[in-house]
């Protein structure tokens, strides 16, 4: 079997960018878990449901197939291809309203359910690279290596300024994206099922003071151990 490789972490970590290379390196597909949360929130909103009423939330679970493509080795690592039912949801996904609104679908008991099922489906044949935030601890507990990405909220806060102005986006201030990256990382951690934690098993990396090729260094060299 192919070995599994888990990064979890809190939001704006880098886990996305880091896992897709490392992917890319080691020959494994890559499964971005957050996308598929993030896929189901979106089809959530454009149905015009409200994304605290559970038991509405629930009956769309059905209605609604996710795909992704998982980055093949040998291509520049691209954020996936995500599709909800026929329609590409690459770049909607990523919305700040989608954005808002994710933690808040993602606590729910149903919506878990099913999606943690399609993620291990992904796993079953292993070579897989997963990241999200409960992937050691729920998903493949299993995995070879577990990996806890971190950074400080300020820290993840610049990055994420940074990437909105590579993208020529609007930036908003340092303190506001702190607090909406801060408040997401409070709903994902103090949700009651499987809420973001460290693995007992996972490796802690801080990533404040490395760049992302230090960061992919440090875990091949972990990989190889
Ligand atoms: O990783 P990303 O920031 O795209 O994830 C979006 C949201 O999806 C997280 O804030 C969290 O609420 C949810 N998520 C989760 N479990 C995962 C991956 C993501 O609850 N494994």
């Amino acid at each position: 079997r192919q070995p599994i490789i888990a990064i979890d972490g809190p939001a704006g970590a880098g886990k996305s960018t880091v896992a897709r290379q490392l992917a890319q390196q080691l020959g494994l597909l890559y499964l971005d878990t957050g996308a598929m949360y993030r896929a189901f929130t979106w089809y959530v909103l454009s149905q015009d449901c409200d994304p605290a009423d559970e038991v509405a939330v629930a009956e769309l679970l059905s209605k609604c197939t996710i795909k992704l493509t998982a980055t093949p080795s040998e291509q520049t690592p691209q954020p996936p291809e995500v599709w909800v039912n026929e329609t590409a949801v690459t770049q909607a996904i990523r919305t700040p309203e989608v954005t808002a609104n994710v933690s808040t679908i993602a606590a729910q008991g149903a919506v878990r359910q099913a999606l943690v099922k399609q993620q291990m489906q992904y796993g079953l044949a292993g070579g897989v690279v997963a990241d999200g935030r409960d992937i050691g601890t729920h998903v493949f507990p299993n995995a070879e290596l577990k990996i806890f990405l971190t950074a400080s909220v300020e820290e993840r806060a610049r990055r994420r300024q940074r990437d909105l102005a590579h993208q020529g986006q609007a930036i908003p201030e340092l303190a506001d994206l702190a607090q909406a990256i801060s408040e997401r990382d409070h709903k994902d951690s103090t949700r009651e099922i499987s809420p973001l934690r460290q693995a007992e098993d996972a490796i802690e990396v801080i990533t404040d003071q490395l760049t992302i090729e230090g960061v992919l260094d440090k875990l091949s060299a972990l990989y190889q151990e």
